[in-house]
């Protein structure tokens, strides 16, 4: 980190991209990688052995989730966990219906795989959002139609940090015979999820959000819910998911989801007041910011901003040079510099949209942190904006 002379601190605010694997996680992974290296497949001693730890897993996940462990399917992470759910149904309910509604503000591992499917011929509703990022259950209902199979709305929006009204979705699907999945790679282990209660079919978890290793997550499939495996080969994982089991990855995971577990109410109540502390403290101390997501209903550990005027490329090239890792609205990293689609489905402008910035929280930030971050980031933006060609006396 060479490029950071004038940083003091070092502050991960990124935790909604990835998150560390703790030394719980990592410790009870590590005799999976040698010792206890079976093929959980086998017919023997250290067949038994990676059976037993894959099973005691499956436990741990299903109990984050208060699903029964047959009702968990591990895969490679939240992204095949979101195609195996859409893709799965889609093609095993094909003969009775033809129609598949989902929202313009999900993952893009959800919304490309629809509009993959889109093109194969399915018909796609995409609903809109409010201006909190906000799907309205009503606007879901008037959507469905006598021939759709499947909804799939987010529960944790991951840029914006809005939480989607899912337990409704789920029961007005529920009332019309329609599935219903959910991706909730963002809100779990941070906002309590019962799957019954909350009237889901399909929900995708992932491990890496949430301290655990990289690679590994799963689908919850619940129990009656038919799917077509999107991968052929061997028996594994009921026979809707091929291929030898991550076991190690599968041991991390398990583990991150027992903790997560014990830990989430403190750890939430802990984020939510180092999230507000931020968000008053930016909305302060600059001008001309908005908060972009829902102001309440809001995951604990996400901030959200607009800084307008501004590019939120060139705040975060000069946050990292002070040691502070935060994300932007704007894929400048695809080379297309298109601002987000869940800001533009919000209703900002491509100006404001530019100029966002997301603060995520994790695990090891402080108070000590959130005061670091109100210390550098008002001067970083007075610097910029004093060089920006647009502003408010500018007329654009
Ligand atoms: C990170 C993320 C994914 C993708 O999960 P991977 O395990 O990285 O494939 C899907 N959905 C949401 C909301 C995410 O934040």
């Amino acid at each position: 980190m060479s490029s950071q002379p004038n940083a003091r601190r070092q502050v991960y605010l990124d935790h909604s991209a990835t998150t560390p694997v703790r030394p719980e996680v990592l410790a009870a992974m590590l005799p999976y990688f040698a010792g206890k290296f079976g093929n959980a497949s086998s017919v023997h001693s250290w067949g038994y052995e990676a059976r037993e730890a894959i099973n005691d897993a499956r436990e741990k996940v299903a109990s984050l989730i208060e699903a029964a462990p047959n009702e968990i399917l591990f895969t490679s992470g939240g992204t095949e966990s979101d195609n195996l759910a859409i893709r799965g149904v889609a093609r095993a309910r094909k003969s009775k219906g033809n129609h598949l509604i989902t929202s313009q503000i999900e993952h893009h591992a959800v919304l490309h795989t629809f509009e993959a499917l889109q093109k194969e011929g399915f018909d796609v509703t995409f609903v809109p959002c409010d201006k909190y990022g906000l799907i309205d259950p009503d606007g879901v209902r008037k959507a469905i139609r006598k021939d759709t199979i499947l909804i799939s709305v987010m529960h944790g929006q991951n840029e914006v940090g809005t939480i989607e009204p899912v337990k409704e979705i789920g029961a007005i699907a529920r009332e019309h015979g329609v599935l219903f999945h959910t991706d909730a790679v963002q809100s779990v282990g941070k906002v309590p999820i019962n799957v019954n209660d909350m009237n889901i079919d399909l929900l995708t978890l992932s491990s890496h959000k949430i301290y655990g290793p990289k690679g590994v997550g799963a689908l919850y499939v619940k129990r009656g819910v038919r799917l077509t495996p999107q991968l052929t080969g061997g028996a594994h994982e009921r026979r809707m998911r091929a291929g030898t089991e991550n076991v190690p990855g599968i041991v991390g995971f398990g583990e991150a989801c027992r903790l997560a577990k014990a830990e989430l109410p403190e750890e939430s109540r802990r984020l939510t007041k180092l999230r507000d502390k931020l968000i008053e403290g930016i909305l302060r101390q600059i001008p001309d910011v908005i908060l972009n997501g829902h102001p309440v209903l809001r995951l604990p550990h996400n901030v959200n901003v607009s800084i307008k005027y501004l590019e939120g490329e060139s705040i975060l090239l000069n946050l990292d040079r002070m040691g502070v890792a935060a994300s932007s609205g704007s894929a400048c990293t695809s080379g297309s510099l298109e601002p987000s689609h869940v800001l533009l489905a919000m209703g900002l402008t491509h100006e404001t949209a530019h100029g966002s910035l997301r603060f995520a929280l994790g695990m090891s930030n402080t108070e000590e942190d959130i005061d670091y971050v109100l210390e550098v980031l008002p001067p970083i933006v007075e610097k910029l904006r004093a060089m920006s060609p647009i502003g408010p006396g500018s007329g654009l």
